[in-house]
């Protein structure tokens, strides 16, 4: 089948569609209708069908993969490997369901799970799917109070982490942060169940709260815990946006729609079937790792490779090592971590047999061109760019090799998913841009199956984020974008992210774009900053791949930066300042944290930074603001 037949038919006929999508997986009870759209902007896929995720991830295949690797989990931080055959994922999934069951949590009771990149952490959601239960998975690199926020927001029955995780062959216990949390929180969890890894012994230590998983799971060894059936609808979990631009909304996502468009995404983008490896580099704290470090492959009958370490260590190769030995077939990682390799020697990417390796997805940011082009031509393979939002749970913006693989277009992620009824409006007259125009990207309901439902017990959140800002009742993504004469769309930067010079608005990310076609240039952040005549100027923070770079090659640097823009996109883009500092403010995600930059520039306060990787990055550009632009 073509792109364009697929695509098509998921728009023109949305019922036929994905009715015949939902035959990919199983269903306790069919849906009783496909879609239930009466009232918007929620929806019901598949209404009134039945059926369990940890299901159609699990038990569904083992009479035919029983023996096949479902889960292989890799930590070049404790320098353990763990495969993962589907029947042993089966067992561990029912021990830690009849776990969860002895501590009392139920269906519909919320779980926050606290935990690295390891295989507990996927047993633990699958297994609250099981029963039923509604997982809130936390990144195990929030902080104290970024988890007590997200504990009030869900009022958890029961809290699990590990003792500790690793980064960079350091522990970070992580107990003491989950016994903060609970401080902190209104709502604490009545139980905290601790995964110790042997990283910190006195992790269980408040009587009456704390249980040792290790004890209870003895004692549940070899238990068998029925599926829970649920109606399509109900909650699976609970997912926070990143909070690059302000609160986290507590993303929720129903079971059924997301099992279906989980198995559509698999093979259709993704190209991966049964039997076949993805390499998911994505931590399972996000929106990614849960679809593609547990569902989707899963789901799939699929291996998925889960890995916890930085991609520099033990060396630079690592990653390509794993997918020569597993002979990984799509890997699924973030402009960021492509860029952390560009720092090291290219001749890594060409020292294994990647033979098996069809496909490397982008997601999460905008994917540079150099970026690009250093890594597809690196490894010598199609590199493609995913847009999507945890909003949204899967990609919107792609190529779809699985079906037909359309031209890749540098800077852009492509075309439209299946499902989604794209436009590009004009946020002022409310009309759709032309080609090559300007606009909001939006989608027009009814979401397609996998996006949110809601904002976790606030439907009136849901509507005003999310549908509030078009007289039309339309999905902002709150991202511009431009779409080409052939239907690619370019993704330009948050709405919030826009600046007004002297009357001309443009998107910061274009000015990005052009500053790092400097070749010396690693990475680059603008934001607008205010000022008297022009109302807003460009100012950029720069990043060098060169280190130790002495201040006149700094200026000189600078100045070429600044010329790049004005001979690329006019005047009026022209930075007003250049900064050039060692690292940039990014969320615990990879995503540049521009408002913190834009009020630093500006002597403001730089808000909420709970959200901030690396406190050290952001004192830097603060120091760099004082010792003045080095153009
Ligand atoms: P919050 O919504 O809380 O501010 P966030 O938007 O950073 O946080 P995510 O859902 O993790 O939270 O990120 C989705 C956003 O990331 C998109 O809306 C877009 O701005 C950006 N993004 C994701 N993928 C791409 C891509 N391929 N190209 C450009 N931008 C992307
Ligand atoms: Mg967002």
């Amino acid at each position: 089948m073509r792109y364009e037949e697929l695509y098509r038919r998921s728009i023109e006929q949305p019922e036929a569609f994905w009715a015949e999508q939902a035959k990919a997986i199983d269903w306790h009870v069919p849906p009783q209708r496909i879609l239930d759209d009466s009232n918007p902007p929620f929806r019901r896929w598949f209404a009134g069908g039945e059926t369990n995720l940890c299901h159609n991830a699990i038990d569904r295949h083992l009479a035919e993969r029983g023996d096949q690797l479902a889960l292989v989990a890799v930590s070049t931080e404790t320098d353990v490997t763990r495969e993962i055959t589907y029947r042993e994922l089966h067992r561990e999934v029912n021990v830690f369901a009849a776990v969860l069951a002895s501590l009392g949590v139920g269906r519909g009771d919320r779980v926050v799970v606290y935990m690295p990149n390891v295989a507990e952490a996927a047993f633990a959601m699958l297994a609250c799917a099981r029963i039923g239960a509604i997982h809130s998975v936390v990144f195990g690199g929030f902080a104290p109070h970024n988890l007590a926020l997200r504990i009030d927001d869900a009022q958890p029955k029961l809290l699990v982490c590990a003792d500790a995780g690793m980064r960079g062959g350091k522990v970070i216990p992580y107990k003491p942060l989950v016994d903060a949390a609970c401080a902190e929180a209104t709502t604490p969890p009545p139980k905290v169940l601790v995964v110790s890894r042997g990283l910190d012994p006195d992790a269980v230590r408040v009587p009456g709260r704390d249980v040792d998983y290790a004890e209870l799971r003895a004692r549940h060894e070899g238990a068998d815990v029925p599926v829970e059936w649920l109606e399509s609808n109900e909650p699976s979990y609970l997912l926070y946006t990143s909070g690059t631009t302000g609160k986290p909304k507590g993303v929720q996502r129903d079971v059924g729609g997301y099992a279906v468009a989980m198995a559509l995404s698999m093979w259709a983008i993704y190209d991966v079937r049964a039997g076949q490896t993805m390499f998911t580099t994505s931590d399972v704290g996000w929106a990614v790792g849960h679809s593609y470090n547990v569902y989707g492959p899963l789901i799939a009958g699929a291996t998925v490779l889960l890995y916890e370490g930085l991609p520099t260590n033990p060396d630079a190769g690592i990653w390509w090592r794993l997918c020569e030995k597993y002979r990984v077939r799509t890997m699924f990682s973030s402009p960021t971590a492509i860029r952390v390799l560009k720092k090291q020697d290219a001749a890594w990417l060409r020292r294994y047999d990647l033979s098996a390796l069809k496909w490397l997805f982008l997601a999460g940011e905008p994917l540079d061109e150099p970026t690009a082009h250093w890594i597809s031509e690196g490894i010598g393979k199609t590199v493609i760019d995913n847009y999507w939002q945890t909003e949204t749970g899967w990609p919107v913006l792609t190529l779809m090799p699985g079906v037909e693989l359309k031209p890749v277009r540098l800077g852009s992620p492509g075309l439209p998913s299946p499902g989604y009824r794209l436009r590009v409006i004009d946020e002022v007259t409310g009309r759709d841009a032309a080609p090559n125009e300007k606009g909001v990207l939006v989608i027009v309901p009814p979401l397609p199956p996998g996006c949110m439902t809601t904002v976790w017990r606030d439907d009136a959140r849901f509507r005003s984020s999310y549908f509030s800002h078009f007289k039309e009742l339309l999905y902002s993504s709150l991202d511009w974008a431009v779409r080409d004469e052939d239907g690619y769309t370019f993704i330009l930067g948050r709405t919030d992210d826009v600046i007004n010079v002297a009357g001309h608005r443009l998107g910061t990310r274009e000015i990005e774009e052009s500053v790092s076609t400097h070749a010396g240039v690693a990475e680059a952040a603008v934001v607008g900053v205010q000022d008297e005549i022009k109302g807003q100027v460009p100012v950029v923070f720069a990043t060098l791949k060169a280190s130790g770079v002495d201040e006149p090659a700094r200026r000189e640097a600078a100045a070429e930066m600044q010329q790049r823009v004005v001979d690329q996109l006019g005047g009026v883009a022209r930075p007003a300042r250049v900064y050039i500092v060692n690292a940039l403010p990014k969320t615990r995600s990879g995503k540049l944290l521009r408002r913190s930059l834009q009020a630093l520039a500006e002597r403001r306060d730089p808000g909420d930074l709970s959200t901030l990787d690396d406190p050290n990055a952001l004192e830097e550009c603060r120091r760099a603001l004082e010792r003045g632009s080095d153009f």
